[in-house]
């Protein structure tokens, strides 16, 4: 409770004093590893060129045997990047509903699994005016509930978010930091002027120095503490953008279709800042949602040799030690050899496993996409493609 109250006094004297955070510069009060100021300049200092395109896909809430057979879909065995290993994701996993057995195959496969608090419970003031005794509970009990049910070392669950996007202030980052988390990911960024904002993530020593979206933010300085915020996607024209994907709603498969390729797009040949889809998988019951992203990665997977979809613990990694294209397939932590992956196997016998079960509808949606607004490509991905 004393630890809260200094917090208070902290917040207060912030506002009151005008106390500044310092102003973090790279290569001066910061340095990578353990310190990165994030913001638009890549680690490394790097050309657009040399960073690989990191895509990190989140799904939070409970992992149910529906919702399984979803990731098993998206993230299929024959799905692999460019170096090999499979294409791997995070989700932050709440406690009610989980099947404790599918986290554990999860991890296995390589995804990471990060932590989305024991209750999940409304109101979201609860989570606003959590305290510190509640909070510990959400965070470090559904830590230990992961570990022992899924048979998942504490030392590999590192993230946290918090439900519904709501920040606790400091206790939060306090416990996240006495506990020994890498990251937090529930701090927002909204679009700039309709545009994503294409930042890259920080560490916390010298605070969030960004607009607080949601209150309360947090105003202290966590050394070493890593923020991964949820940043808006951008929606075409329309300056608007959603955090959650689910949010955009986007009507038909074109239509989704669209809200990944914008943005990824936007991200590849722009400045290759990391893009992040945030979502909750009961926003892919939707078919055409299903279908839009299934189609996203195929696309992604057949013609780009330069993009990799990490988890966030791989991102991070990456920043901590900036690796260029040329040097890629050497990276230790993105590669898979723990796994003991074998490519899938053609069971069918017709030659078709992963990407390569599809190829003969690439032609026809490369011709499609160059010539045609996206509107016609329905007939064509239903007419050519085969989508599971
Ligand atoms: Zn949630």
């Amino acid at each position: 409770m004393w630890i809260y109250f200094i917090l208070l006094i902290v917040q207060l004297f912030h506002f009151g004093c005008g106390v500044k955070l310092g102003t973090c510069y790279q290569d001066g009060n910061c340095r990578l590893p353990s310190c990165f100021c994030g913001g638009k300049s890549a680690p490394g200092n790097l050309e657009p060129s040399e960073i690989p395109q990191m895509i990190m896909f989140s799904f939070d809430d409970a992992v149910t045997g529906e919702i399984y057979e979803m990731y098993e879909k998206l993230f299929s065995r024959g799905r692999l990047n460019p170096n090999g290993c499979p294409i791997t994701m995070t989700t932050f996993v709440s406690h009610n509903f989980t099947d404790y057995k599918l986290v554990r195959s999860l991890f296995r496969k390589g995804h990471e699994i990060a932590v989305h608090s024991v209750t999940h419970r409304t109101p979201t003031t609860f989570w606003k005016q959590a305290s510190y005794n509640q909070l510990q509970y959400e965070i470090v009990e559904q830590r230990s509930i992961i570990a022992e049910n899924a048979g998942v070392p504490v030392r590999n669950i590192t993230g946290w978010r918090s439900p519904f996007l709501q920040p606790s202030g400091d206790i939060q980052f306090t416990l996240l930091q006495e506990n020994g988390f890498e990251y937090d990911s529930t701090l927002t960024i909204a679009t700039e002027k309709g545009f994503s904002a294409k930042r890259w993530p920080n560490t916390m020593d010298f605070g969030w120095q960004l607009d607080c979206n949601v209150l309360p933010c947090p105003f202290g300085k966590y050394p070493g503490m890593w923020e991964v915020p949820v940043q808006m996607l951008e929606v075409g024209d329309s300056g608007n953008g959603c955090l959650y994907a689910d949010s955009c709603r986007p009507a038909t498969m074109e239509e989704a279709f669209q809200l990944f390729w914008v943005n990824f797009h936007n991200h590849y040949t722009g400045s290759r800042s990391p893009l992040f889809f945030t979502m909750h998988p009961s926003w892919l019951r939707e078919e055409h949602n299903m279908k839009a992203l299934n189609y996203f990665f195929l696309t992604i997977l057949h013609y780009y040799h330069d993009v990799y979809f990490v988890t966030y613990q791989q991102h991070l990694a990456w920043i901590k030690n900036p690796t260029p294209l040329s040097d890629i397939l050497r990276f230790a932590p993105w590669k898979c050899d723990h796994l003991r992956y074998e490519p899938e196997t053609d069971k069918d016998g017709n030659g078709h496993n992963g990407v390569s079960s599809i190829s003969n509808c690439f032609p026809y949606l490369f011709l499609v996409l160059s010539t045609f607004p996206l509107f016609y490509t329905k007939i064509f991905f239903d007419k050519y493609c085969l989508l599971y």
